[in-house]
């Protein structure tokens, strides 16, 4: 672990032009060390104080006692103009003045070491850095302030108490009496519960942090390219006129209701003697199979056809589908499209349809209704995206796991279950206490308060400088 008492300096504000940057000193010799590199040094904290730089810039000193700041640690925020070379002077002066360079997440950890905040907060502050929608960065700010800390602290008093109850039992049994069982297992079924109600949210931090993946497949030319750039706005894939061009998935994040969504345009879906046509065509079905939601996109003005049957009746009907009928401005005031055409109009037609036509409903009474849009004129398109499966309640929640949680939620959880079995099949009580020994070990580790120096150091070197 880094040593905690010497003091380091890094900017706080990203690299790369600006018109002000901030470099924070912290550590013991904070004030110190910004009294030899800015002019006049008379510190009053939290009071912003103008003054000159030794390397020739000006701008304010913000100093911050012991207790007081981001680190909990003495700290001086030196903002300067945001040019790169300034900032790389200035931080020199005040490593030549006895600071060293803070490492990665370095200021993060100190106010975790200082006891300012548990790892599930330097996490999140990481996550409110890294926020990207308004859905994260909502959520980032709920477990900055301790939503997830105070979840896991609950679960945790209540693994405590049985724990106590049990050592008590098994030490003052005299005094006492015997452990009462029922209720034991009571609690820690009560805690069960409380552990699945939080490994159930790794769904949401999945969706908020890597965005609901929307896979756009449908045949060559049905017009998907055309969709996502005009869902865009911009020209990102390449729109053709020849079938078959687009071979490459597109992934393009959008925000939909303060929520992201990574719109995937795949390669045309047309069985072909063209080698990598295929490969893409084989790609095309894995990536819609791991997509959260598919929009098959077909043509309105060719209609429902075979090809487009063969993809659809496959697809597991646990996969959410959106069936889009791209194209809606050529069968505007149309007349009947042809044997092949099904218009969405003519599929709810009780005559059945000439030819190899289809309907998408004809497959299946519950599959979904089409949903009519143009990629050329954007009509339909809010509806296409009001569509999406976007758990509203999502906007209510206060946590979110992510995968380190979950892992060592998941073995809170075993422990916690064995230790009740335990409890209920009158084996003896002290293997329920090492269990639950573990659970508590496990949820220590969430918060940090049993991590391990290693796991410690692994967090916060995912961290950037500055953080
Ligand atoms: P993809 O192969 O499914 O990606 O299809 P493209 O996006 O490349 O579109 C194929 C052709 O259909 C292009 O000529 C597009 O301009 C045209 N197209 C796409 N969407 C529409 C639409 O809504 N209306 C009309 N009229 N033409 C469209």
């Amino acid at each position: 672990m880094l040593s905690h008492f010497d003091t380091i300096v890094a900017p706080i504000t990203g690299s790369g032009t600006a018109a002000v940057a901030v470099v924070r000193l912290s550590g013991p010799e904070a004030w110190k060390v910004a009294a030899e590199v800015f002019s006049p040094w008379r510190p009053e904290a939290m009071r912003a104080a103008y003054g000159r730089y030794r390397h020739g810039d000006d701008g304010l000193a913000l100093p911050f006692q012991e207790g007081h700041s981001y680190t909990g640690e003495e700290s001086v925020e030196l903002s300067i103009h945001g040019s790169s070379e300034s900032v790389r002077e200035l931080v020199e002066a005040c490593i030549r003045a006895g600071a060293r360079m803070a490492e990665p997440g370095e200021f993060t950890q100190r106010a975790f070491l200082n006891g300012r905040i548990d790892l599930t907060q330097a996490e999140a502050v990481r996550d409110l850095i890294e926020s990207r929608t308004a859905a994260q960065l909502r959520l980032a700010n709920l477990q900055r302030e301790g939503s997830l800390k105070r979840r896991i602290a609950a679960i945790r008093d209540h693994v405590f108490k049985v724990l106590a109850s049990i050592e008590a039992a098994v030490d003052f049994s005299e005094e006492i009496g015997d452990l009462d069982r029922e209720e034991a297992s009571r609690m820690l079924q009560e805690c069960l519960e409380r552990i699945d109600g939080l490994l159930e949210t790794a769904g949401v931090d999945r969706i908020l942090r890597h965005g609901l993946r929307v896979a756009i497949v449908g045949r060559p030319n049905a017009g998907k390219s055309s969709l996502l750039n005009a869902i865009l706005g911009i020209d990102r894939a390449i729109v053709t006129e020849f079938p078959g061009t687009t071979r490459d998935f597109v992934e393009e994040q959008i925000e939909v209701n303060g929520f992201p969504v990574v719109l995937i345009d795949t390669a045309g879906l047309r069985d072909s003697e063209d080698r990598i046509e295929s490969l893409g065509v084989q790609r095309t079905r894995a990536i819609a199979s791991g997509a959260d939601q598919i929009w098959y996109v077909y043509d309105a003005s060719v209609g429902w056809t075979e090809e487009d049957e063969a993809f659809v009746a496959p697809t597991g009907s646990d996969q959410s589908l959106t069936i889009v009928a791209n194209k809606r401005d050529l069968i505007r005031n149309s007349p009947p499209l042809g044997p092949n055409a099904v218009t969405p109009q003519g599929r709810n037609a009780a005559t059945p349809q000439a030819g190899n036509a289809v309907t998408p409903q004809g497959r299946n009474a519950a599959a979904p209704q089409p949903i009519l849009v143009s990629a050329v004129t954007g009509d339909g398109l809010p509806s296409l995206l009001n569509s999406l499966p976007i758990d509203r309640d999502i906007a209510f929640r206060e946590v979110a796991i992510n995968t380190r949680h979950a892992d060592l939620l998941a073995n809170t959880r075993e422990s916690v279950a064995t230790a009740r079995e335990t409890l209920t099949s009158e084996r003896p009580t002290d293997l329920a206490s090492v269990l639950l020994q573990e659970a508590m070990g496990a949820l220590g580790q969430i918060t940090g308060e049993t991590a391990s120096p290693d796991m410690i150091t692994r967090i916060f070197s995912d961290f950037c400088i500055g953080k």
